[in-house]
């Protein structure tokens, strides 16, 4: 079966006159997906005979709302959708001044092996497709009756492990007969996935590059991240100074804190320095305790030591507002909750 959503008007054109239709069609049948129709008979200025013949080759992608929390703290609403094969995703919709923001999964588990992280406890399922990322976004619009007018692409998955899919799922959201969301208003979190960062730079897109440092040292990040084994801190900087360079767009470092992990003086020093150095922007983030993980959160006087060298070293950093808290919105651990309740239940 085809999957027509993931289709841009340009291949939906091409596709139409395969089967002997007008192009006209892709922009009507385009515009009826990014509104969320998900049946051939609702398009009303489709003809019944080319939507017979659209949904016995092709099928209109949607999700299926398995669970909703909103907190009571700050009306986050967290979302679990299943997906066609059963697998089930997390996307989670935050407000902020600047507007609402979805933060969104690329693949279905992660193959990464992040120390601290719940996504990736159960290996890579597989990778979600260009239509499943939209619909995230598509579906928590429709579902809050509020414009999503930010995209991060931080929840469960390494994107650039699902590049191809990733760049098609990002053009066909900031297409402007779609959902039209700005490139700039997007951001994509790498583990730092080197070939992937000197592809995505080429690609010219203006979107933010996050990436997901966490120890500036290659001793402490290879422990929390495998990915750090192939190819060290120095290197992830030289590819983040060429994305920077190619493309004009400031890297933000994602650095969550950890009780005794990364949180000395001395990281403090080292992370100050390589983020001035290429201008980057620095993000902390209180760790969000996992079940099965053993890592906990730096101690409130840490933070502030860390920040005051960060300060001393002029760099440029924020520390992230923890919101959600009471909705397990820490990437991973909604649908993380349903697998152990699906093996409790098969027991
Ligand atoms: N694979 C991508 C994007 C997904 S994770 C990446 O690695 O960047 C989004 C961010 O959340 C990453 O910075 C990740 O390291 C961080 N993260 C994962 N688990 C966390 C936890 N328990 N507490 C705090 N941050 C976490």
């Amino acid at each position: 079966m085809t999957d027509l959503k993931s289709m841009l008007p340009q291949e939906l054109e091409e596709y139409l006159k395969s089967l002997g239709q007008p192009k006209f069609r892709a922009k009507q049948l385009f515009s009826w997906f990014s509104k969320g129709a998900q049946s051939f008979e609702e398009m009303s200025n489709i003809p019944k005979a080319l939507g017979e013949k659209l949904s016995a080759e092709g099928y209109i992608n949607s999700l299926k709302l398995l669970n909703k929390q909103v907190s009571a703290i700050d009306g986050t609403i967290k979302y679990l959708w299943e997906l066609r094969d059963g697998n089930a995703i997390e996307t989670v919709l935050m407000r902020y001044d600047h507007g609402n923001t979805v933060c969104i999964s690329s693949q279905v588990g992660c193959r990464q092996g992040c120390a601290f992280c719940a996504s990736t406890i159960g290996g890579l399922v597989r990778n979600l497709t260009p239509s499943e990322m939209l619909d995230e976004v598509l579906f928590s619009q429709l579902d809050s009756g509020e414009r999503i007018s930010n995209i991060v692409i931080m929840g469960i998955g390494e994107p650039l492990d699902n590049y191809d899919n990733v760049i098609k799922f990002l053009r066909l959201v900031n297409h402007p007969e779609g959902l039209n969301i700005g490139m700039r208003h997007i951001s994509l979190s790498t583990c730092g996935i080197i070939e992937g960062m000197d592809a995505l730079a080429k690609e010219d897109l203006q979107i933010t590059l996050a990436v997901s440092l966490h120890a500036p040292d290659d001793e402490t990040r290879s422990k929390l991240m495998p990915a750090n084994r192939h190819c060290g801190v120095d290197e992830l900087i030289k590819a983040c100074k060429r994305y920077f360079d190619r493309t004009g767009r400031r890297i933000s470092f994602e650095y969550s804190m950890i009780d005794g992990v990364n949180d000395s003086v001395s990281q403090a020093e080292k992370l100050g320095e390589i983020a001035t150095k290429i201008g980057a922007h620095i993000n902390l983030i209180p760790l969000n305790h996992v079940e099965e993980r053993e890592f906990a959160p730096t101690k409130k006087d840490n933070l502030k030591a860390f920040c005051r060298v960060l300060e001393s070293k002029g760099a440029n950093f924020t520390i992230r507002r923890k919101l959600g808290g009471d909705v397990d919105a820490s990437c991973g651990q909604l649908r993380r909750k349903r697998e152990k309740e699906q093996m409790r239940g098969e027991k």
